[in-house]
């Protein structure tokens, strides 16, 4: 592997390590799995992106915010081939490892709102936010957008379901609320209520804010 996608590598792992509560370096080097490893992280120390203590590898400042950047670019690819695309699991890993190289600031922001700043990962790990997500500057007419914000009486077809806890998904599955089926939001006042296959549930705020559609015309 080349230096600087070595470099980019090690950024992310070290991210990655980092959510698990780790920044062993031997764990880093392993991960890595490239003869070059050391050498390069050597040189990122230099370089001013991690700090090297004994056994323990952390990013600096800058190191982060690069790291951040290269996360977020890699979940919001993942995102946007796995779940948008159709592509399997692993091919959009793949996808996403090269393309998170060369995204720029401003197509990651679109691919951002075009996906309706989804806050994780088809993983389930977090997407870091961007400025996209906070201005919610509407340039880019979304693709994909929480239920919530289609208009009442629209169909929309799920496009991926991010829950605040696990067991819902099972829930919301057995309803029919799984990616993939269309249903029709009937009305969202007082409460959100919605229409799979015929049968009409209603369904806390909540939940319309965890369900991604994608508007059916
Ligand atoms: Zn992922
Ligand atoms: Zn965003």
């Amino acid at each position: 592997m080349e230096n600087s996608k070595l470099r980019d590598e090690i950024l992310e792992l070290l991210w990655a390590m980092r959510e698990k509560g780790s920044k062993n370096y031997a764990a880093l080097v392993e991960g890595v799995n490239d003869s070059k490893a050391s050498d390069v992280l050597r040189k990122m120390e230099k370089a001013g992106l991690v700090v090297i203590n004994n056994d323990e590898v952390e990013l600096t400042n800058k190191g982060e915010v690069r790291s951040r950047d290269l996360i977020r670019r890699h979940r919001l690819a993942e995102r946007l081939f796995h779940d948008v695309l159709d592509v399997g699991m692993q091919e959009s890993e793949e996808t996403a490892c090269e393309v998170e190289h060369f995204l720029s600031p401003s197509v990651t922001d679109s691919v951002c709102s075009f996906l309706g700043h989804p806050p994780t990962c088809p993983h389930g790990k977090p997407i870091p936010r961007g400025e996209c997500c906070s201005k919610y500057k509407n340039e880019i007419k979304p693709l994909v957008m929480q239920l919530k914000e289609l208009d009442a009486g629209a169909r929309g077809r799920i496009v991926f379901i991010v829950p605040s806890e696990n067991s819902r998904l099972e829930r919301l599955a057995s309803m029919g609320i799984i990616p993939g089926s269309v249903i029709r939001l009937k009305q969202k006042r007082p409460s959100f209520v919605l229409e799979i296959d015929e049968t009409t549930l209603a369904v806390d705020g909540l939940i319309a804010e965890e369900i991604y559609v994608k508007e059916q015309k």
